[in-house]
């Protein structure tokens, strides 16, 4: 499916659960969010409705997501059937990889191909701080568990923020040394609960490559692991993972955009900072065969915007970042 710029649109991002067991600050506010009713959660039959009707008009990758997708009852059973589907060739999962040592045996027999663990620091205080209910363990057993069930790639997502983790860049780095880890820094993004304070909190990804090379010498670039995203990669001699770098202020990436994105609540969402969303539950409730639904989805690749304007600040006063699905 091409888009008005002529970008292909092939890759979905399902927000599975608006719920969290983590409260990340940028994310979040501390008390959390009001979660939906289950009612106005898509059921897997309904996602998997959605998704044959994607597929229909060219959507090849799907990622799940959230909020954390390892909360919603029945997610082994939808990434199962998920797999099953034919045109789907790309299918993976972000986590906060607090729950992935009990489920990573049972989602990679399901037919979970990848998956992609947050993590924004390495030091036990500063985890609690930034995700208020974690514990830095919880996630660094998800990172081992993801190795050892054989995800591939294992990703890690790092949101880099100024005055909390830009001390830490280069023990993060360290990781990919002796791991096959794939560390991202992503730039902290004015979205939601964070829009008030990201700016002053803004760590360029240039800042960032040239703390890495300081210690560590120049990067070379590398072909991406498998993945679909906007992420450039490097690699540091002799480590066997990688670093990569996602840039949306300094160097957004909109012209190479190539996905949508469907809210728990079954609204389909052309642009992450664009508030306008083509309600899929309601139709499909009501009955909707396959080709009204592939017609939606078409109409929402033909309002996808040629770019955002962070410039604005968040113009969504309902929804944060884990009911959009980061
Ligand atoms: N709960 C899962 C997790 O944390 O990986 C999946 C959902 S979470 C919303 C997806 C990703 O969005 C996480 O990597 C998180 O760090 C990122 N994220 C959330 N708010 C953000 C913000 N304001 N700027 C940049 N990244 C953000
Ligand atoms: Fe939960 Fe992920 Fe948001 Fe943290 S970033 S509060 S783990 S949804």
């Amino acid at each position: 499916m091409q888009d008005c710029q002529a970008r292909e649109i092939n890759y979905l991002r399902i927000s599975v659960t608006d719920r969290c067991n983590l409260r990340c600050t940028y994310c979040m506010p501390p008390e959390g969010v009001r979660p939906l009713g289950h009612d106005q959660v898509l059921r897997n039959e309904e996602i998997i409705a959605l998704v044959r009707a994607a597929a229909a008009v060219g959507i090849k990758k799907i990622r799940l997501t959230g909020g954390e997708p390892l909360v919603r009852r029945g997610i082994t059973e939808l990434v199962q059937e998920l797999a099953a589907i034919p045109e789907i060739d790309d299918l993976a999962l972000t986590t906060n990889g607090v729950l992935l040592p009990a489920f990573a045996a049972q989602l990679k027999e399901a037919g979970l191909q990848r998956v992609n663990i947050s993590l924004d620091t390495l030091q036990s205080f500063r985890y609690t701080l930034i995700t208020r209910l974690g514990k830095l363990e919880q996630a660094l057993a998800g990172i081992e568990a993801a190795l050892e069930y054989g995800f591939h790639p294992v990703k890690i997502n790092t949101v880099a923020i100024r005055g909390f983790n830009d001390d830490e860049i280069n023990d993060l780095v360290a990781m990919t040394l002796d791991k096959p880890l794939h560390l991202r820094f992503i730039e902290l993004m004015p979205v939601g609960v964070a829009d008030g304070w990201a700016k002053s909190r803004h760590l360029a990804v240039a800042e960032i490559r040239e703390i890495i090379e300081r210690q560590f010498g120049p990067l070379s670039p590398v072909h991406k692991p498998t993945g679909h995203g906007p992420a450039r990669y490097y690699t540091i001699a002799g480590a066997r993972g990688t670093v990569g770098f996602i840039s949306p202020l300094s160097d957004h990436f909109c012209h190479q955009c190539n996905r949508l994105r469907l809210t728990a609540d079954g609204r389909l969402r052309p642009c992450l900072y664009d508030t306008r969303e083509i309600d899929l539950k309601t139709p499909l409730r009501r009955g909707a065969g396959p080709e009204e639904l592939a017609a939606l989805f078409r109409r929402a690749v033909l309002l996808k915007p040629a770019g955002h304007s962070f410039a604005a600040g968040w113009q969504d006063d309902r929804r944060v970042m884990s009911q959009i699905g980061g």
